[in-house]
């Protein structure tokens, strides 16, 4: 594995180069600028200062650029929440859960109680005093981020610090979510958007716990990067004339015992109740701000459980990390520079994205 020579580098600059918004809007209102690094003694207790070298880009940061979900962003906001780099500097306390030099990731959820029985559970999305990264504090889209240190997640040797950082939310957010469908080795499970951002970890995790996996998508590249991912076949929602259909002939006749749905179209969602068998699981993990109609006569006589997963606990972070670092896991990502994060939402909001894109943040 190949380390980045700025690993070592634990020296702290003055300037923390930054992609900042004062106002909702498209990615027009995105600046570049040179803030002021956070200083070593304004540093609070148990709070650790990141190198941040690289972060992905995740569809939660454009609808915290937009401002189109019901909860609001802090402004103005650096966003980012899939970063990854080194421990700089410690606040008082703070190195009780890590040290200067450490290899960490910071994750969508910055912080939560660490006391209440939804986090005693390992259910950090359900606290209620949890706080997410590059919304509800600023994020890792900038050089150092400054980050509660019991939260921050370690990065094993095994994988670089550019790849983990598509684990730390999206492969994290789909790991735990194909754990919410309680499968069985040998069953079904349908991971639309498999040749995007979540869905191609979602394959792969799904195909590491022995589970078989049809994926939905469209598109020559997406369809052949979802079947070498390990897809035992493939539906292209554009040109199937019957999506359920197919699935439910690649299946036996009876549908998917699962589906775990991170699309960002309602449609997707209604569209998984027709395919997966009675008694199937419809685990729903996309955020778009739509509603599912649903039959509820249909929904009982087929008995079908439909729940919702909001990203993971910190422990799934952990073993989403350490399966990909046996190589279990590849991350299909693009590299570009934080300059390029304008245009990377205006790719993001046309579907354009096959894998994830991943920024070095000193480009
Ligand atoms: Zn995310
Ligand atoms: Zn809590």
């Amino acid at each position: 594995m190949t380390r980045d020579p700025r690993e070592t580098n634990l020296a702290v600059s003055a300037t923390n180069r930054a992609a900042i918004y004062e106002e909702h809007g498209g990615p027009e209102v995105i600046q570049i600028k040179d803030l002021a690094t956070p200083k070593k003694e304004d540093l609070q207790p148990g709070e650790a200062l990141v190198r941040t070298l690289f972060t992905g880009v995740c569809h939660s940061d454009l609808h915290a650029l937009n401002g189109d979900w019901p909860f609001p962003t802090k402004l103005p906001l650096v966003g980012g929440h899939e970063g990854a780099g080194v421990v700089v500097a410690l606040g008082p306390g703070a190195d009780e859960w890590v040290k200067i030099g450490d290899r960490v990731g910071i994750k969508w959820v910055a912080n939560t109680c660490f006391k209440c029985d939804y986090c005693l559970d390992g259910h950090d999305a359900s606290c209620a005093e949890y706080k997410p990264s590059g919304y509800a504090v600023d994020g890792t889209f900038q050089q150092y981020t400054r980050h509660a240190a019991r939260y921050l997640t370690r990065i094993p040797d095994g994988i670089s610090l550019e790849a983990s950082s598509s684990i730390l939310c999206a492969g994290v957010t789909i790991y735990r979510a194909i754990k919410e469908a309680n499968l069985r080795a040998g069953q079904w499970i349908v991971i639309p958007g498999s040749g995007g951002g979540l869905g191609h970890l979602g394959v792969q995790y799904a195909r590491y716990a022995g589970y078989r996996v049809i994926g939905i998508d469209t598109g020559e590249e997406k369809r052949k990067l979802s079947l070498d991912l390990g897809c035992e076949a493939f539906v292209d929602f554009k040109t199937s004339s019957n999506v359920a259909e197919e699935i439910k002939a690649v299946t036996g006749g009876l549908g998917a015992h699962a589906a775990a749905v991170a699309a960002a179209s309602a449609k997707a969602y209604e569209l998984a109740l027709t395919y997966i068998r009675p008694r199937g699981t419809l685990v729903i993990v996309g955020m778009p701000v739509a509603t599912l109609p649903l039959d509820i006569f249909m929904t009982v006589a087929l008995a079908h459980r439909i729940v919702g997963s909001a990203v993971g606990s910190r422990r799934d972070a952990n073993e989403a990390l350490d399966i990909a670092a046996q190589g279990k896991v590849r991350v299909v990502y693009q590299l570009k520079g934080l300059s390029d994060l304008p245009d990377v939402f205006r790719d993001m909001s046309e579907g354009k994205i096959t894998g994830r894109v991943v920024l070095d943040l000193d480009k």
